[in-house]
């Protein structure tokens, strides 16, 4: 399968595929290098990506957006009630998580935040598919470094529920710094590089620091403000004009849903235009009640409305710095992306708090799903790239647990706050039977506000004591793997055995004979059963959901075809109207033409009536009844003019 990487943008993602030459990035259907992050829902089928885009003012209740935010978001969590401020439809609590509810098909419909997200995976695969006319399967996702395992095993079901195998998925920044680290030709063979990598998107905004040099890179350092980005300067410009409209025109725009959706697409629109001009202005025609408004705004204006934000600035870089161990100045370089970065404000922030200039060595905003893509490459048996290294470092603190039996631990923290991933480590228990261990997060405050800390329990079975001993003494490798989900990988059971070692003897000649010593060592002598017990959906959920997308797919699919039968019914009536009165005017018989232009009247007829609304066999049918008569005037015709195309050639010749 081609090597796929997605950079999952709150606003837009953007798709590449990894090809022998190097990395692509895919352009939609539109020809657009990224795909609005919408699945919009309708009587007869859903509209993902551009079309939802389209048709989001006019069917604002059945939209959903914002979809990395609200995946696994649990509905208890405080930014539940924060993500609904930015949805046009209700979202609501389904089995304790985050949900969309829709009318989809003439009905109301509750979708899970990873169904929904695999939606919009299945449309980027498709897109992807339809682009390189490849095999799209394997895919690199990059997701906020702020996911925790509960958001990433999301991601992966999704992708799975989407028909996508997730090889890897990734931190965003480091994907792009990935990206950095590969195509960069100018780095260092010994010393590494310092690199602060800045992403500021649509919706929150990530601090790397990385070590980079020729082949290999190093994350040192990791921090996030996960309610910082573009849309935060759409809504506060929005509020703006929402409090100076009722003022002016005595409307609340707040109070009307599809003119508020209006303001705040005008809004970003502005926010672009500020990012070039110092000044601009803001008119919508008939934005409610049938006023239209018109304003303007300066970008000293606009700046210090998002004051509380810029002011916030420094906050990720002192963190992801101090993880790092580093100060401002130790660094070689800040390299910026995200289309938030575009903002003049936001970026003499960056390098005041930096104090250096910025630059933009990465392409801003492809840069997540070029590194991506070459990640999923890396993991390819088939295409060969550069080799290159690269190790992430944990967000947060992981402890595993287990009830206390012959060892004189319950805990143990095997994979610290800014320890690199991937990783593996042993853990030895002494147990006198089958147990439990569970990992979680050791600092629940330190996580994203209203994650659960559990992320995966085992229960491990087949202990058995060795004769002549208290306890067993079994082994756990848990990893912490490179998607940076927490495992354990293998647990077995050593003994002390006396085992036959040969003596190192640097003098021994080789005729002398080999020397043997009787040493104890710890040898394994049983492997144990690892029952595992996660946040992944269970296979019978994911099967399910996976049959139901294939279901929506098909419908898609279908409605798309049959509204192609129907266009091109329409355009053969209008053809074989224009051509009847024109060329083929001295090929059809009176009678012919008679008939022909009655049935074309009746099939336009039928087209406005009934046939508005009809299926894809019709359409077809109602063609292939129209092409009986008309292909046979069209076939005297062409006879015709190939008559007179051979007179020409034979005259020519002569
Ligand atoms: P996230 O990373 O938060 O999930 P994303 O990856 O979709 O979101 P980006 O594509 O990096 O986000 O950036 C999109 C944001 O950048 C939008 O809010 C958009 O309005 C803003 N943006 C794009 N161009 C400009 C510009 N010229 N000036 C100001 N803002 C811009
Ligand atoms: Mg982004």
């Amino acid at each position: 399968s081609t090597p796929f990487g997605v950079d999952l943008g709150n606003h837009s993602a953007v798709v590449a595929v990894a090809k022998n030459r190097g990395i692509d990035i895919v352009v939609n259907e539109v020809s657009n290098r990224s795909t609005p992050a919408i699945v919009g829902f309708g009587v007869k089928n859903r509209s993902i990506g551009e079309t939802g885009k389209t048709q989001q003012t006019s069917n604002l209740k059945n939209t959903v957006d914002n979809l990395k935010r609200i995946l696994a978001l649990n509905a208890d969590s405080p930014d539940f009630e924060v993500e609904k401020k930015f949805f046009t439809c209700p979202l609501v609590d389904k089995d304790g998580y985050a949900a969309a509810q829709v009318r989809y098909l003439g009905k109301q419909e509750q979708f899970t935040s990873v169904q929904l997200v695999a939606m919009y995976l299945n449309k980027l695969k498709d897109i992807a598919a339809k682009e390189t006319k490849g095999n799209i399967t394997d895919i690199c996702l990059a997701v906020p470094v702020w996911y925790t395992e509960q958001q990433r095993r999301a991601a992966a079901d999704a992708c799975h529920i989407a028909g996508l195998n997730p090889v890897r998925v990734v931190n965003e920044v480091t994907a792009a710094a990935v990206g950095y680290g590969v195509f960069k030709t100018d780095l260092p063979e010994d010393e590494p590089k310092k690199v602060a990598f800045v992403d500021i998107g649509h919706s929150s905004y990530t601090v790397s620091i990385g070590a980079v040099k020729k082949g290999e890179l190093r994350i040192l350092g990791s921090a996030y403000d996960k309610h910082f980005g573009g849309r935060d300067f759409d809504k506060a410009i929005a509020e703006h004009f929402a409090d100076e409209f009722k003022e002016k025109y005595k409307i609340d725009i707040r109070t009307n849903p599809k003119g508020y959706n209006r303001v705040l697409v005008a809004a970003e629109k502005l926010k672009k235009v500020l990012s070039a001009n110092s000044q601009a202005p803001f008119n919508i025609e008939s934005v409610m009640n049938d006023v239209d408004v018109s304003s303007q705004l300066t970008r000293e204006e606009l700046e210090e409305m998002v004051k509380p934000l810029l002011d916030r600035i420094h906050v990720p870089i002192e963190k992801a710095l101090e993880v790092a161990g580093l100060k401002a100045e130790d660094l070689d370089s800040v390299e910026v992306i995200g289309g938030c970065t575009r903002v003049p404000s936001v970026k003499a922030r960056l390098a005041e708090v930096f104090g250096k200039p910025l630059s933009f060595t990465l392409n801003q905003d492809e840069a997540i799903a070029k590194g991506a893509a070459f990640i999923c490459a890396m993991h390819s048996p088939t295409l060969r790239v550069r080799p290159f290294k690269f190790e992430d470092i944990n967000s947060f603190s992981v402890t595993y647990y287990w009830d206390k039996d012959a060892e004189d631990t319950d805990h143990l923290e095997v994979f610290p706050k800014g320890g690199v991933f991937p990783s593996t480590k042993l853990i030895t228990l002494y147990r006198t039977s089958d147990f439990e261990i569970e990992a979680k997060y050791t600092h629940p405050d330190q996580l994203p506000k209203g994650t659960r800390p559990e992320i995966a329990k085992w229960k491990i079975s087949g202990v058995e004591v060795p004769e002549g001993q208290d306890s067993a003494i079994c082994k756990l490798k848990v990893r912490n793997d490179p998607s940076g989900f927490f495992t354990i990988e293998s647990a077995y059971i050593v003994e002390e055995k006396e085992v036959k070692e040969l003596v190192e003897n640097p003098e021994a000649k080789p005729e002398d004979e080999p020397e043997y010593k009787i040493v104890k060592k710890l040898v394994k002598t049983k492997d144990l059963n690892i029952e595992y017990e996660g946040l992944a959906l269970p296979k019978d959920v994911l099967a399910e959901f996976f049959e139901q997308e294939g279901k929506m797919v098909a419908e898609d699919k279908l409605v798309a075809e049959t509204e192609d039968r129907k266009n091109a019914l329409e355009e053969y009536i209008y053809e074989l109207r224009g051509k009847l009165e024109d060329q083929y005017a001295d090929f059809a018989s009176p009678e012919e033409k008679e008939k022909l232009s009655k049935l074309l009247m009746d099939t336009e007829e039928w087209l406005y009536d009934e046939g508005d609304d009809s299926t894809k066999a019709k359409y077809i049918a109602k063609y292939e009844e129209l092409a009986s008569i008309g292909n046979l005037i069209k076939g005297r015709y062409n006879a015709k003019q190939e008559e007179l195309r051979q007179e020409l050639r034979a005259k020519q010749e002569a």
